[in-house]
């Protein structure tokens, strides 16, 4: 038997003593001291939750070309041809003044209408420094290297990893508004898909109202996911409008869909390469299976599916559509579009495909809902939209709910 201390000691060792400045090399073999320029496409990875980066070339010293997602691998359908995110490992790299990553994509992939983030601890984020964009036949931008910091993440825009639903819902468990958190299903890679039952335990059901909020069918739009963060944790507040409605609703919440899309960092696909958005009437997917089992059971009074706009800047409202659904099926959808629209800085409003979620809930259950919309673009006051205006229009989509309810009555 080994002492307690000799084991510690042997533990320590095993793991290399990770600390700010004496990396561990332990996984890697690394030159005690590195350069920029040593900095190869082995240095990089895309093998974290979210992560998408592929055909990494090194084109110069600390300059690199890549491309977004294979469509090999997930199909065709639903890409949009902008989401990556990566991760460079910069352990035991001497950085100097002014040294900085030189990323390139090959146009058309890429952006002009959101600007790429980079981080050192992928929580923090920034934007890349000005100069980004479409260069002749690449998109570009930058990212500066900080000394004493041994990682160094970029993406498309903030990303939003599956496993922070996760993380919230172990805190959220106890939360005595929380009233159950629940698997409803199980993605094609198992990964699965939570939901939420957010109301006032005080309160008797009896007159309370279901009502269903989803967003993450489609991973790579992770305004939706910020801003779905903003309605739960506002529906969770003390504000007076989320106690009323705790009050007055049972309020079903399925933060992020396609778990293992998220995971594996697809943009509209999941993880066979559908597109569930579009899975309404063939039902390929498992999720879009047990999506529409979910508002079977439920029969909410209305249903929010969010999703995010990547091209031009507006946040929308896009959802069934007289001309598809006819103007007697539309009616009762019109009431929530202005009441929750009203909320919305930019409108953008644009009509659904048959096989959509919220037009076959409409059409098969009578369930009104649309897709509120939203965008990393720029903002109306001309700024670079961030994580926490998306979780301030999420609070206000829940405001827009209240409005629609006391309409009702
Ligand atoms: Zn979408």
């Amino acid at each position: 038997m080994i002492s307690a201390f000799l084991f510690i000691a042997f533990v320590s060792a095993a793991l290399g003593h990770e600390q700010d400045g004496a990396q561990s090399t332990l996984y890697r073999n690394l030159p005690a001291v590195r350069s920029l320029a040593d900095l190869d496409v082995a240095d990089f990875f895309d093998n974290m939750e979210s992560g998408s980066l592929v055909n990494m070339k090194k084109a110069g010293p600390g300059s690199f070309n890549f491309e977004v997602q294979d469509n090999k691998i997930y199909g065709y359908q639903g890409t949009l041809m902008v989401w990556f995110y990566g991760m460079c490992d910069l352990r035991n790299v001497k950085v100097e003044a002014g040294d900085k990553l030189k990323m390139a994509l090959r146009w058309p992939v890429g952006l002009t209408h959101v600007r790429p983030v980079y981080s050192y601890d992928s929580i923090n984020w920034n934007f890349v420094p000005e100069g980004w964009g479409r260069d002749g036949d690449f998109f570009r931008f930058d990212l500066p290297l900080r000394s004493g910091e041994s990682r160094l993440y970029f993406a498309t825009h903030y990303p939003y990893p599956p496993q922070r639903v996760l993380e919230r819902a172990i805190k959220q468990a106890k939360n005595p508004n929380v009233r159950s958190i629940e698997t409803i299903g199980r993605g094609e890679r198992d990964r699965p898909t939570i939901m939420l039952t957010i109301t006032d335990p005080r309160v008797s059901d009896r007159n309370k109202k279901a009502i269903l909020l989803s967003a993450g069918d489609h991973p790579g739009e992770t305004a939706s996911l910020w801003g779905m963060e903003g309605s739960i944790d506002f529906l969770l507040s003390e504000d007076p409008v989320a106690k009323s409605l705790r009050k007055n609703a049972i309020i079903y919440v399925v933060p992020i869909l396609s778990m293992d899309g998220s995971a594996l960092g697809t943009d509209r696909r999941q993880a066979t390469g559908v597109n569930i958005y579009f899975d309404y009437q063939k039902f390929e997917s498992r999720e879009a299976r047990y999506m529409w089992e979910t508002v079977k059971r439920l029969r909410p009074s209305l249903w929010l599916d969010y999703h995010s706009w990547h091209l031009g800047t507006a946040e929308g409202l896009y959802g069934p559509h007289p001309k598809v659904v006819g103007a007697d099926k539309y009616a009762p959808v019109k009431p929530l579009i202005d009441a929750i629209g009203k909320y919305f800085p930019l409108k953008q409003q644009s009509p659904d495909t048959l096989d959509s979620p919220n037009t076959q809930a409409l059409l098969k259950l009578g369930v009104p809902g649309f897709c509120p919309e939203f965008n990393f673009g720029k903002g109306a006051n001309g700024e670079w939209k961030s994580m926490e205006d998306q979780r301030v229009l999420g609070s206000k989509i829940i405001m827009g709910i209240q409005d629609y309810l006391n309409g009702l009555n």
